[in-house]
């Protein structure tokens, strides 16, 4: 199936970032949120973005220009995911909520729309399973900060069609990704393998083994990080970083995945890491 119209659930840090890739490569996109003023400061964001690009003569300003022109906005999810190809939902990492968003998405949609969940560990075939359409509901995991980063993690749900796995990874490697199909599990690879890094970084922190820039140094010069484990949680954010840790906890049933307490102090605190201007480290 050729994907042309892609309609995007959620318009933060991740939402953004998948509108300005899609729209860059040609695509016709429609960012959906809950307001008109989150919606602004998404395309003011993706607009930033593509300003850097420009300077970094990565693109030019005919390319800018024609990438914003194929972003369209909307607060509604019929009125914005109506005619998709496909829809991929970057809303926050809460089971519940992606569940009734993909409740409506099937009510909405065509029937052959795939309906992609950008979530970072909830079961793929959990939320198909609440659609009547599970052959075409897939995972499609991407990278923060996405127009930078290569990897789509695909991920298939029990019932996720060899026809739709194809179509998202068509559609990935169009986006200029590489597409790496897993199967679903609690975290996928990705954060099963990352989230115990991080949440360990957290407690050394907690016990006083160092302070978050020693933690962070070590890792970065001593394991050969790009960066380190508290600048990486502050970049994805410590309320998504302390989800993924629930949902791992809860569904694969094993204390290592506890998240640390301090964790959960500085999510109750909103300290919440870059998108707040606060978190273990602090942001101008
Ligand atoms: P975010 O908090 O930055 O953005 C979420 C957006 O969803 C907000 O703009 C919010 O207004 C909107 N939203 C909330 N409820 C909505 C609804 N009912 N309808 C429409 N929009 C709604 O979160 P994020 O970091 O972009 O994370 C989104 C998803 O991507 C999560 O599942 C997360 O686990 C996953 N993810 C995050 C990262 C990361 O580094 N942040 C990386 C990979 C995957």
């Amino acid at each position: 199936m050729n994907i042309e119209t892609i309609a995007i659930v959620g318009g933060g840090t991740m939402g953004n970032g998948i509108a300005h890739v899609a729209a860059q490569s040609g695509k016709q996109v429609t960012l959906i949120d809950l307001s008109d003023e989150v919606l602004e400061r998404a395309v003011a964001t993706i607009s930033k973005n593509l300003d850097r690009q420009v300077k970094k003569e990565v693109i030019d300003e005919a390319a800018r220009a024609a990438t914003l022109s194929r972003i369209q906005t909307a607060n509604d999810l019929e009125a914005g995911a109506g005619g998709a190809d496909l829809v991929i939902e970057a809303v926050p990492e809460v089971p519940n909520l992606k569940a009734s968003i993909f409740e409506t998405l099937d009510r909405v949609t065509e029937p052959d729309t795939i309906l992609a969940s950008n979530t970072s560990s909830i079961s793929i075939t959990e939320i198909a399973a609440r659609t009547r359409r599970p052959a075409k509901v897939i995972g499609m995991h991407f990278m923060n900060p996405v127009p930078i980063m290569k990897l789509v993690e695909v991920i298939r749900g029990l019932a996720t069609s060899d026809e739709t796995t194809h179509s998202v990874i068509g559609l990935s490697e169009e986006l200029g990704k590489t597409a790496v199909e897993v199967n679903d599990f609690p975290g996928f690879v990705s954060n099963r393998v990352l989230m115990p890094m991080i949440n360990e970084a957290v407690f050394a922190l907690m016990e006083g083994v160092a302070e978050p820039e020693a933690i962070d140094t070590v890792m970065k010069l001593g394991m050969n990080h790009p960066m380190g484990p508290l600048a990486l949680a502050d970049l994805i954010g410590l309320d998504t970083c302390l989800n993924i840790l629930e949902v791992l906890h809860r569904d694969l049933g094993d204390d290592r995945y506890r998240p640390c307490p301090l964790l959960r102090k500085y999510v109750a605190a909103g300290w919440l890491g870059r998108k707040s201007g606060r978190g273990f480290h602090a942001y101008a």
